[in-house]
């Protein structure tokens, strides 16, 4: 019952990343998707949401500051069944237990700023492997906070700002902007960070949290159909575990399960059923990814074409007594055929075919 991230182009990206798997790491033409990056004040539920999105439990969540160093997931995919984590800082340790990988980030977090709700720009780097991912990137940072606590410096706010920048201000990184419903949206300090980086709101996607807990009589209505902060992408709205289904541990997929039950046959957000559900978030992600992939590929394809034509003038210059760069040529061109195909797969739209070759 997983909503695994961007399930709906697993297929073509597979298929590209397969493709260009050959040629040398760093290649230019290495096929890379988008990060994936949560913005928005603390505690308003980005770690939740991520977490949601893999579809696994793993995340430190909670009502103080809980995320306190930027990580970087990396999703894997890789054959087989197995599904384990693995931290750069610990190479060659297996996690296959979720919640001990939970606790290492915690663990790794007080080492490294202490106890007392220190923030820190040093990246965690944790990867997913898994046969049901994407090779996709997301990244859990830090919320915004405005009143300094513990040991935390006078200006930390502008000091979290400034670390959600370095990811976010990238052109190539999806910003989730969440911001719980029981608050102003028209204050949210997702919306308007997200806002600086990406003024014309072309890779920001907003997030409504907590639609369970909001006053008695209101609803996010207005939030979901952009009516209070217009945004491009728009807006989804979803319903994540609470502090209390924390301390009774209850799973995801009860989460999922619970999550259908609020929506369905919900007399207010029955209107508005796109916007509503971590399913939809993760088929909005999807569509985004598939958007990039349509733009980026032309050019992977002219790169492809330079290079290959590189190769065999430089063959030509040898004579055809070098048997490497003879078979460097036959790689480049092969990649390039069975890319054109993927590519025209895609176009056309038959990327399910591609899923059973
Ligand atoms: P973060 O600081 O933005 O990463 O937020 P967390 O994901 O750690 O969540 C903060 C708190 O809000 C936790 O206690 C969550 O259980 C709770 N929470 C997050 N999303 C929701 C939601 O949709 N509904 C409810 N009731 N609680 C939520
Ligand atoms: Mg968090």
């Amino acid at each position: 019952a997983s909503a695994f991230i961007g399930s709906s182009v697993v297929p073509i990206v597979n298929k590209l990343q397969d493709i260009f798997a050959p040629l040398e790491k760093d290649d230019l033409t290495e096929f890379n998707l988008p990060q994936v990056a949560v913005v928005g004040s603390q505690s308003s539920g980005k770690s939740s949401v991520l977490e949601a999105l893999v579809g696994r439990d793993f995340l430190p969540r909670g009502c103080d500051i809980c995320t306190r160093r930027p990580l970087l997931l990396q999703l894997q995919r890789n054959s087989g069944t197995e599904e384990w984590g693995e931290f750069r800082h610990l190479p060659n340790k297996r996690f296959y237990d979720f919640s001990e990988i939970r606790r290492e980030i915690q663990v790794d977090t007080e080492k490294e700023v202490g106890k007392n709700r220190e923030v820190s720009d040093k990246e965690i780097r944790l990867k997913i492997f898994s046969p049901n991912v994407l090779n996709i990137t997301l990244v859990d940072l830090p919320g915004i906070t405005k009143v300094p606590v513990g040991n935390q410096p006078s200006d930390i706010e502008t000091r979290i700002k400034n670390l959600m920048k370095v990811y976010i201000k990238q052109e190539n990184c999806i910003i989730l902007a969440v911001s719980p419903a029981n608050s102003d949206l028209a204050t949210s300090d997702a919306l308007q960070i997200a806002k600086e980086v990406d003024p014309t709101g072309f890779r920001t996607l907003g997030v409504i949290t907590k639609l369970d807990i909001m006053d008695k009589g209101t609803d996010a209505c207005k939030f979901l159909l952009g009516k209070v902060v217009p945004l491009r992408l728009g807006y989804v709205g979803v319903v994540n575990r609470s502090q209390e289904d924390i301390h009774k541990n209850r799973s995801i997929a009860e989460a999922f399960a619970y999550e259908e039950l609020f929506f369905k046959d919900h007399p207010i957000y029955n209107s508005v059923s796109d916007r509503c559900g971590i399913r939809q978030l993760a088929k909005k992600l999807s569509q985004i990814l598939e958007q990039h992939i349509r733009i980026v590929l032309p050019k992977f394809k002219s790169e492809l074409n330079s290079r290959l034509v590189a190769v065999i003038k430089e063959l030509h210059t040898y004579g055809d007594v070098m048997e490497s760069k003879g078979e460097q040529g036959a790689v480049l061109s092969n990649i390039l055929t069975k890319y054109c195909e993927a590519f025209s797969a895609m176009v056309d739209g038959k990327n399910q075919e591609m899923s059973t070759k």
